[in-house]
């Protein structure tokens, strides 16, 4: 048997042959100097590796080095493919035996088949598809409960007057001696090796073994799944996690295997413990937009992360990269944004409608967002920053896998979240002082972009209605006057 070499992300049972297999863990610490990650990533990372390594124990060499090349011998090492270009030309250029990639649900060369001569490729059709191929709620040929898609039941606002949802709080972590050592040891880089990190220090909130996630995820199925749907998409400003899973770091750090995950959700659905709505949403998540973003990553040709169909060249502002929430008084993206500094973690709709929704509307380069998330959240690896912020949220490549762009002003914020009534702007007001920033720059977005967008047809009516906005000048006027300063 051929010792495997486990990336920092291939941590789960399931990148071994065998529970005996022998293993080869290295901890580079030249990552963190190339890039200022988000200091509780580097933590849960360091923590997760150094837990892993540990629970293996003679079973695996594990070498701290400079870089992987010192410390990676190819004579007997094998490898599951790795989650980035980078990586995976190192392991060609080391000559380590490379196997197909472990961790996602489709297969490469499934992917690869449904999508050869499609011109827009869609998550939704790819959905359909990987349900049928891997017999994911299904009865027979046809998707359980004779839809494949039940947002139309979920999405709702947040309920009227709640601060939170009356949800248990997921298992607590408890930090032990290998987090002291991590956190010892990001002082010292920072203090004397001159190692900077983003954002604030704080107790590790998500797992690091398999034990940790594997109870995350049993609570999630037993308590927050049937609330998944209905509030997918809402926010509340005294609730960060909402009915959110909070998956994404530990599989995303190969802890869990989807293939798991999206069973319990199966069973719990089978059982009658929750509804269809949540269980088809949520493993619509899995099985649709994880995978489909991890395939459309090697599936793009790697120049794809540097589109610019909008020509958005603006830089990001110290106040948005540094994560200077208190400089900010548009009581959403200051929440936001203060998530990103203490916890390293939003869910999805923080991240597309309020920090994408700025970035879109003010012209920040869609390349340095995606580098700006793929450091700045706990879950960020440059596999999933690449179509989600380039693509998705950003629409840097006009449409190859969305089919508008994702630019909403003040009111959508407004009816999803709770945040409005506290802020010092108005989403309904579009000039003056109390001019909502999201909604005045909604509409600069599209003056600026008319050209572009005129041809996309969900995208006319909007182009249309901003020819009726009787103060369409003084607004353009006062967003360019506004810009990238703080809001
Ligand atoms: C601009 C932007 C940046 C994002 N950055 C990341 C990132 O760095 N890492 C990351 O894992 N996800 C990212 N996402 C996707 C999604 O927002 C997060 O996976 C999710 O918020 C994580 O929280 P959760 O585990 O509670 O997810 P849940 O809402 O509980 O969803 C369940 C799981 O579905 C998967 N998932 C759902 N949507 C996506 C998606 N679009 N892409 C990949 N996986 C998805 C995740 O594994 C997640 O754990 C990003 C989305 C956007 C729009
Ligand atoms: S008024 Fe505008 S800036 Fe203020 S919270 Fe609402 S959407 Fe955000």
């Amino acid at each position: 048997m051929t010792r495997r070499w486990l990336f920092a992300d291939q941590l789960g049972p399931h990148f071994l042959d065998d529970p005996q297999q022998p293993a080869l863990l290295v901890e580079s610490r030249a990552v963190f100097r190339r890039r200022t990650f988000h200091r509780q990533k580097a933590h849960l990372v360091l923590s997760a590796l150094r837990h892993r390594a540990a629970e293996l124990g003679d079973q695996a060499e594990f070498v701290r080095a400079e870089t992987y090349g010192e410390a990676v011998r190819a004579d007997g090492l094998s490898v599951c493919h790795p989650t980035s270009r980078a990586a995976r030309g190192l392991v060609h250029r080391l000559g380590v035996e490379m196997l197909p990639p472990r961790g996602f649900v489709t297969a490469p060369e499934d992917f690869v088949a449904w999508a050869r001569g499609r011109r827009g490729l869609r998550m939704e059709d790819f959905y359909r598809e990987a349900r049928l191929r891997h017999g994911i709620l299904m009865e027979g040929t046809e998707p359980v409960g004779g839809a494949w898609n039940l947002d139309a039941e979920n999405r709702e606002p947040p309920p009227r007057g709640a601060k939170r949802l009356d949800l248990p709080q997921p298992p607590e972590i408890r930090e032990d001696d290998i987090d002291a050592g991590v956190r010892e040891d990001l002082d010292r880089w920072q203090r004397d090796d001159g190692i900077e990190f983003l954002g604030r220090d704080g107790p590790r909130l998500f797992p690091a073994t398999r034990t940790e996630a594997l109870a995350r995820l049993r609570h999630f199925v037993e308590h927050r799944l049937p609330a998944f749907g209905p509030y997918e998409d809402a926010m509340l400003a005294g609730d960060p996690w909402m009915a959110h899973s909070m998956l994404s770091a530990p599989l995303n750090l190969g802890l869990l295997d989807p293939v798991e995950v999206v069973e319990r959700a199966e069973a719990a659905y089978r059982a009658g413990a929750a509804p269809l709505s949540s269980v088809e949403g949520f493993i619509r998540q899995i099985i649709g937009w994880r995978d489909f973003i991890w395939h459309l990553y090697w599936y793009f040709e790697p120049e794809y992360r540097r589109s610019d169909e909008l020509r958005a060249r603006g830089r990001l502002p110290a106040w948005f990269a540094e994560l200077d929430a208190d400089a900010v008084e548009a009581r959403c993206l200051a929440d936001v944004l203060a998530g990103v500094r203490d916890r390293g973690w939003v869910h999805h709709i923080p991240r597309l409608m309020v920090l994408g929704n700025y970035a879109l509307q003010r012209g920040w380069r869609a390349e340095a967002m995606a580098d700006w998330f793929h450091r700045a959240v706990v879950d960020g690896y440059e596999w999933v920053m690449t179509a989600n912020v380039v693509g998705m949220s950003q629409y840097a490549d006009a449409g190859r896998m969305s089919t508008k762009p994702y630019a909403a002003g003040g009111a959508y914020i407004h009816r999803m979240s709770d945040y409005c009534g506290g802020c010092r702007y108005d989403p309904k007001v579009r000039v003056g002082d109390d001019a909502c920033p999201y909604t005045a720059g909604y509409w600069a977005f599209l003056e600026r972009n008319e050209d572009r967008l005129r041809a996309n047809h969900r995208m006319r009516r909007p182009v249309q209605g901003l020819h009726r906005l009787v103060d369409l000048d003084a607004l353009v006027e006062q967003e360019k006057a506004r810009g990238s300063r703080a809001p």
